[in-house]
C-alpha cells in the first residue's frame, strides 16, 4: 500500500514527538514506530534534562563541562547553540503538561538534581521517572493533533533514495542523494508499506543491543543507523560508545538502570567487603565522568573476581530516599533490595551511542531531504563523551531546528515531481518460507553481543579489535547466505541492520589509534592531538547510477 505525506518520522521518542508536533504546523505527519508507541528509550529516562535554570548557573558553565567532557571532540558552535536554547525548550515541555519537580525555593521555577560532570545542581527532573513523564505528555499531544498520524507496529526497513550522478563527460563528478520515503513492514501481518513524504527524519534512537549488556529497550538496534550507511549517508563517531556505569545487577533486572542522580545525592560506590573507592581513580570521586566511573568498576571486578559492585545510599535518610527515587526504590524493593537498609549491586552497561547521522545545524544528513534527529544523529554536541542529561536536551533542541528548516521549505518541495517509485522490493527473507531456520537469528544476535561485550567493550586493544572485524564479518556473510531460508520478521531485519551497526562501531575503533573520551585502547592508551582531534567518518562508497533510478538502498551489496 502507498501511503503519501508531509512529513515522515521514523520513531516515537522525544525527537519524533518534538519534531512532529511542530511540523505539524505546517503539514501532514506520520509517525512509524516498530513497537509499541510508548516502547522506546525516553520513556525509561530517570535522571532528567540539563539546563541552566539555577541562580549560580550561567551558559558559560554548562558549555564548559559539555566541552569537558566530550574531551577535545564537541563542535563548540553546536555546544553554545544548544546549551542556549535550553530554558526555551525545558518551558516548552512544561507546556505540554511535563510535571517537572518544581523548587521549594522561592523564586526558582524547578527543582534541579546534580550529576556527574556538572560543575552545577542544573537537571530539571519529574522524580525519577523523567522520561516516562515526557513521553506521556508528548504523546498524548501528538494524538490529540489532526495532522499527525501515528502508525504502530511499523518497522522501516529501508530509505527510498533516488541516486544522481552528475557527470562531466564519462566522469561523475559530483552525486547527489535525495530521499523520497521509506519501505515500511506491518506487523503482524507483514505487509509492506511505501511511505512518501517531502522529508523524512530519522529518530530512531540508540544502539544498545549490539551489547550483552545494556541499559536500552530492545527497539535500540541501530536501524536508523544502518538505513542511513545504506543509503549512502555519512556516519560519525561511532566507536564512542557510553557505558553507563551503574546498572541493577540481578538476575531478574532486565536492562534496569540505577540513575547517576543517585550518586549526584551521595551516592557511594564500595566494593563487596564495604570499602569505597572512586577516591583511587579521580578527584572528583563518585562524581566523576561516566567513563571513568565505568572503567573503575570494570578494574575493581577484573582485579577481585566478582560479578558487581555496590551503590550505597543508606545514609539518606529513608523517607528522602523513597521520595526522590520512588522508581527505583519500588523496583528495588520488589527484587528484595531495601536501598535504605541495602547497598545496591550494579554493573557497567552499554548506555549511549555518542556518534551516529552526520547532521548539521538543522539536523539536515548529507542526503537531501533527509534528516536526523536525537541519538541516533551525530551533531557534535557529545564529541567523545556525552555529559549527563544532554541527550534529552539535544534531541529536543534539533527537532525544533529541524522542524524550522522544513517548514521554510515545504511550499517549495510540494511543487517537485515526485519520481515513480518501485514497489517495495522483498528486500531479504521470505514472506512464505518455513520457519526451519529460525535458530540462525537467536544464535547470531547472541553471538554478536558477546562478541561486542568482549571485544569491543569498555578497554579495547587492536589484536581484539582486529579479530573482531573478523568475525563480525563472517556473520554478515552467513546471514546474507541464509536469508532466502528465513520467513521475514522483525528479529530478522533487526539482525541484519545490528550486524552492520556492530562492523561500523568495529571499523571506527580501529581507525582511531588514540584513548580519548570513550574509546580506551591499551595499545594506544594516550591522546594523540595532532593525528586524532577530529571525527572518524565513515560512508558507504558512492552508488553510480547516472540514470537516477530511485530504489530500495538495499538493493545494493553493503
Ligand atoms: C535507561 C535509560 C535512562 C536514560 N536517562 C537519561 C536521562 O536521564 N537524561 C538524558 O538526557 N538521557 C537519558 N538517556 C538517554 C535518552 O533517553 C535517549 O538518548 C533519548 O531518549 C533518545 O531519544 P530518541 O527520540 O532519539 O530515541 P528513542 O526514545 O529511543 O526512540 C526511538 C524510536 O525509534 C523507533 N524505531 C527504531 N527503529 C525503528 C524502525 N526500524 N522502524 C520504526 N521505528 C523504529 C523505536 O521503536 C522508538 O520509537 C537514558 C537512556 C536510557 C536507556
Amino acid at each position: 500500500m502507498e501511503h503519501q505525506f508531509d512529513f515522515l518520522v521514523i520513531g516515537s521518542g522525544i525527537a519524533g514527538l518534538s519534531f512532529a508536533l511542530r511540523a505539524a504546523r505546517h503539514g501532514t505527519v506520520a509517525i512509524v514506530t516498530k513497537k509499541d508507541k510508548l516502547e522506546t528509550s525516553t520513556n525509561y529516562a530517570q535522571g532528567g534534562i540539563a539546563s541552566v535554570l539555577g541562580r549560580d548557573d550561567s551558559f558559560p558553565l554548562h558549555i564548559e563541562d559539555t566541552l569537558n567532557a566530550g574531551d577535545g571532540l564537541c563542535h563548540p558552535d553546536i555546544v553554545e547553540h544548544v546549551v542556549r536554547s535550553g530554558p526555551d525548550r525545558i518551558r516548552e515541555l512544561a507546556d505540554y503538561g511535563v510535571p517537572f519537580n518544581r523548587s521549594p525555593v522561592e523564586g526558582l521555577e524547578f527543582d534541579l538534581g546534580r550529576e556527574g560532570g556538572h560543575s552545577r545542581n542544573r537537571i530539571v527532573h519529574a522524580h525519577d521517572m523523567t522520561g516516562r513523564a515526557v513521553e506521556t505528555a508528548l504523546v498524548s499531544a501528538a494524538e490529540n493533533n489532526p495532522n499527525i498520524h501515528i502508525y504502530e507496529n511499523h518497522l522501516a526497513l529501508d530509505l527510498i533514495v533516488e541516486h544522481f550522478a552528475i557527470k562531466a563527460g564519462s566522469i561523475a563528478v559530483r552525486h547527489r542523494d535525495v530521499c523520497w520515503g521509506a519501505y515500511i513492514l506491518e506487523s503482524p501481518r507483514m505487509e509492506l508499506h511505501t511511505f512518501l513524504a517531502h522529508a523524512v527524519v530519522l529518530c530512531t534512537g540508540g544502539a544498545g543491543k549490539v551489547y550483552l549488556y545494556t541499559s536500552n529497550p530492545d527497539v535500540a538496534t541501530g536501524d536508523g543507523l544502518a538505513m542511513a550507511y545504506r543509503a549512502g549517508a555519512c556516519l560519525a563517531n561511532l566507536e564512542f560508545v557510553q557505558f553507563h556505569p551503574t546498572c541493577l545487577y540481578h538476575p531478574h533486572a532486565k536492562n534496569f538502570l540505577i540513575s547517576e542522580a543517585v550518586r549526584g545525592e551521595g551516592g557511594r560506590l564500595i566494593d563487596r567487603r564495604g570499602k569505597a573507592f572512586m577516591e583511587k581513580y579521580h578527584p572528583l570521586k563518585d562524581l566523576a565522568f561516566r567513563d571513568v566511573v565505568a572503567r573503575a568498576i570494570d578494574t575493581e571486578m577484573k582485579q577481585s573476581g566478582d560479578d558487581c559492585v555496590f551503590l550505597d545510599i543508606t545514609h539518606r535518610e529513608p523517607d528522602y530516599l523513597k521520595t526522590r527515587f520512588p522508581n527505583i526504590y519500588q523496583k528495588c524493593h520488589l527484587l528484595g533490595i531495601d536501598i535504605t537498609k541495602d547497598p545496591i549491586p550494579v554493573v557497567p552497561a552499554a548506555h549511549y551511542i555518542c556518534g551516529g547521522i552526520v547532521t548539521d545545524g538543522f539536523g539536515r544528513t548529507t542526503l537531501e531531504n533527509l534528516y536526523a534527529v536525537g541519538e541516533c544523529a551525530c551533531t557534535g554536541l557529545h564529541g567523545a563523551n556525552r555529559l549527563a542529561s544532554n541527550s534529552l536536551l539535544e534531541a529536543m533542541v534539533f527537532a525544533y531546528e529541524s522542524a524550522f528548516h522544513c517548514a521554510e521549505h515545504i511550499q517549495q518541495w510540494r511543487k517537485r515531481p515526485v519520481p515513480e517509485i518501485p514497489a517495495c522490493p522483498i528486500p531479504m527473507g521470505h514472506l512464505n518460507s518455513i520457519q526451519s531456520e529460525m535458530v540462525l537469528i537467536a544464535h547470531n544476535w547472541d553471538i554478536i553481543r558477546r562478541l561486542m561485550w568482549n571485544y569491543v567493550g569498555i578497554v579495547r586493544t587492536d589484536k581484539r579489535l582486529e579479530l573482531a572485524l573478523t568475525h563480525i564479518r563472517q556473520i554478515r556473510m552467513e546471514i546474507r547466505e541464509h536469508l532466502p531460508n528465513i520467513p521475514l520478521s522483525n528479529d530478522l531485519v533487526e539482525l541484519q541492520d545490528l550486524a552492520l551497526v556492530a562492523e561500523l562501531i568495529i571499523r571506527c575503533a580501529i581507525q582511531r589509534k588514540e584513548s580519548r573520551g570513550l574509546h580506551y585502547n591499551l595499545d594506544h592508551p594516550r591522546k594523540n592531538d595532532v593525528a586524532w582531534r577530529q571525527d572518524t567518518v565513515v560512508r558507504r562508497r558512492q552508488v553510480e547510477d547516472p540514470r537516477g533510478v530511485v530504489g530500495a538502498a538495499n538493493n545494493v551489496p553493503t
